[in-house]
C-alpha cells in the first residue's frame, strides 16, 4: 500500500495512492482524528474524486514523537568525513519541530556557514515497541518507508562536539512525499540525492553497516518507540553543502522523490 498525508478543504487527511491510467492518484481518503496515531489501514476510508499526487497539497507523512537517526551507517560515508567505521551503532535525536513536508523550504540558519543534505531511507514505526527480542521479527513494528533529508549544520556539529544544534534546527528534517509499506530494504533500495538536478549521492541500503533489524532492536533497548516515530537509517557517501536558491531532492526506490527549496533565514 502507498499512502500520503495531505490537506483538503483546510483539513488533514490520509490519502490512499493507486495507479489510475498510468498516473499516481489519491483515490480514497480519511480525515485524521486529532491526536490519533492510527495508521491508514486502521481507518475507514471513503472514495474521493481522484487527485493526482503531484497536484495534492502534501504534508509530512507522519507526526513523530521523535526522530531517531543513525550516524555513519555506510562505510564510504564514514570515511569521506575522516571518521572511523563504527564498531557499535551511533544514534542521535532530531526534534519533531525540525520536520517539514515536501516542497517546504529548508532555512539555512544565520549561525551556520555550512548546511549539508543527507539522503536517507526512513522507517515509520507502526506499533509501540520496547525491548524487541533477538529472535523477534522487526517487520511487524514497521508501518512503512519514506524519504528523509537529515539536514545538518556541519560546522556546528563539529564545533559543539555533540549534534543537538547541528541536526536540530527548524526545517532540518524534510520527510515524504509518500509512504510505501511493501518495500524490502534488506534486499537493497537505491537512495539518491540531487542538487539542482545533479546527482550527488547514489547508494543502496544493501550497504548499511547495521541493517534495519539491528537498528530497531538497538533503539528499542534504549527508548520506547511509538507509532509514527521515524528512524533515519544513515546516509551514503557524497554529502555536500546547500546554498540559498538550490533545490534538493531525495529519492528512495519505491517511494518517490522528496523535493525542497533552500533559503537563507531572514
Ligand atoms: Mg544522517
Amino acid at each position: 500500500m502507498k499512502y500520503c498525508r495531505f490537506e483538503l478543504n483546510n483539513e488533514h487527511h490520509y490519502g490512499l495512492i493507486e495507479p489510475v491510467a498510468g498516473r499516481e492518484m489519491i483515490t480514497r481518503a480519511v480525515l485524521m482524528p486529532p491526536g490519533s496515531d492510527a495508521s491508514m489501514d486502521e481507518l475507514p476510508t471513503r472514495k474521493i474524486e481522484h487527485i493526482p499526487v503531484t497536484e495534492a497539497k502534501l504534508l509530512p507523512p507522519t507526526l513523530p514523537s521523535k526522530i531517531v537517526a543513525v550516524g555513519r551507517n555506510y562505510v564510504a560515508h564514514a570515511r569521506e568525513l575522516n571518521n572511523e567505521v563504527p564498531a557499535e551503532l551511533i544514534i542521535f535525536l532530531k526534534p519533531p519541530s525540525s520536520v517539514i513536508g515536501p516542497g517546504k523550504a529548508i532555512r539555512r540558519p544565520k549561525d551556520s556557514q555550512r548546511v549539508d543534505y543527507e539522503a536517507e531511507l526512513a522507517v515509520i514505526i507502526g506499533k509501540r515497541c520496547r525491548h524487541v527480542r533477538e529472535d523477534e521479527d522487526v517487520k511487524p513494528y514497521i508501518r512503512g518507508y519514506t524519504c528523509l533529508n537529515d539536514v545538518t549544520a556541519r560546522d556546528l556539529q563539529r564545533k559543539d562536539g555533540q549534534w543537538t544544534r547541528g541536526k536540530g534546527f527548524d526545517t532540518f528534517c524534510p520527510v515524504g512525499p509518500v509512504v510505501n509499506d511493501e518495500l524490502d530494504p534488506w534486499a537493497g533500495l537505491l537512495v539518491e540525492s540531487r542538487v539542482n538536478g545533479e546527482v550527488r549521492q547514489h547508494g543502496t541500503t544493501k550497504d548499511l553497516i547495521f541493517p534495519l533489524d539491528v537498528v530497531v532492536r538497538y533503539i528499542s533497548r534504549v527508548m520506547t518507540l511509538f507509532p509514527g516515530d521515524l528512524i533515519a537509517t544513515g546516509t551514503p557517501e557524497g554529502v555536500g553543502s546547500l546554498n540559498a536558491g538550490d533545490v534538493v531532492e531525495i529519492s528512495v526506490e519505491g517511494v518517490g522523490t522528496l523535493s525542497n527549496p533552500v533559503v537563507d533565514e531572514t
